[in-house]
């Protein structure tokens, strides 16, 4: 028989996770907080990572006595971004989806990563920026590719005088990470300093640029994330719910949802260009092949 399905692909996913829980889920005092914790990887985002995040922001949702929502990296750094080489990489396992895109893991060509991403980390980074509640991402550390994705998608940063911002993939021939919203969160000109050289943006800078909200003590860090948590609490759930909603609305009237929308379509003209030329969608650069270039890169850098 001529099945349709000659044209999916087997693929075997062979992760192995160091954790059952890669968010840790707590409520206090009308503020929830979300932890990633795979620390012992810099909190690189797997799927299994994204799925449990997306679980507990709808926990959060749901609970009533929730009024804001503070996210953490567990350990050292927030999030070095997109799992692309621990042992729990598992880009291929089926999950049970969020949004109403097909299942990637069988299908050909430049289809898998097209409709992986779309739920992933466009759809999901679109539906988290738009849950109802205040977040708050409280940055320590790295805040690397991935990791900007989930700061970004809070409606307030508060980071620790030593986190560092940093979108390098475009030494892998990509136009920045998959939630493009460089240009919104740094100006036009900033943002292409910031995405050309690769560079570190440090927390002070990050601050000038009105991409962070505080930059406080790495001791005082908690301490300043929960009082302003605290103080947003005492507002009212509506008044807060539809604020959010204003202050988005006017982010996507100047632009930013369609300009996200013809980025993503570059961004994965990118994968599959370098697919063509090399066979892998990354340029060849793995976690790995990043750390060291970083190290070679960071020889010129000041910051
Ligand atoms: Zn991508």
């Amino acid at each position: 028989m001529n099945s349709p399905d000659s044209e999916f692909v087997e693929r075997e996913d062979h992760a192995v996770y160091e954790t059952q829980e890669p968010v840790l889920y707590g409520v206090a005092d009308g503020i929830a907080t979300l932890t990633l914790n795979r620390p012992t990887f810099n909190n690189a985002q797997n799927s299994q990572m994204t799925y449990a995040l997306d679980a507990a922001l709808r926990q959060a949702v749901d609970d009533d006595t929730v009024k804001v929502i503070v996210l953490r990296g567990g350990g050292k750094h927030f999030s070095a971004g997109h799992d692309i080489g621990t042992p729990g990489r598992d880009i291929d396992k089926p999950f049970e989806r969020a949004h109403l895109w097909w299942d990637h893991t069988n299908k050909p060509g430049g289809e898998r990563l097209y409709a992986r991403e779309q739920e992933v980390y466009l759809g999901m980074c679109r539906r988290w920026r738009e849950l109802p509640k205040p977040t708050i991402a409280m940055v320590q550390g790295a805040c690397v590719a991935g990791g900007l994705m989930l700061a970004w998608v809070c409606d307030l940063i508060v980071a620790s005088d030593d986190a560092f911002f940093q979108d390098p993939v475009v030494r892998m021939g990509i136009p920045g990470v998959e939630y493009f919203a460089h240009p919104y969160e740094l100006n036009p000109r900033i943002a292409k300093e910031f995405l050309f050289t690769g560079n570190r943006m440090t927390a002070e800078r990050a601050f000038q640029m009105g991409m962070v909200n505080q930059v406080l003590p790495r001791d005082q860090l908690e301490h300043g994330t929960y009082a302003l948590a605290a103080q947003i609490a005492r507002q009212p759930r509506m008044g807060l719910a539809l604020t959010k909603q204003a202050i988005n609305h006017v982010e996507d009237l100047q632009g930013k949802r369609t300009a996200m929308d013809a980025a993503f379509a570059w961004h994965h003209f990118a994968h599959a260009h370098n697919d063509l030329l090399s066979g892998d969608t990354l340029g060849g650069f793995d976690a790995k092949a990043m750390v060291q270039a970083n190290k070679a890169a960071a020889g010129g850098e000041r910051s």
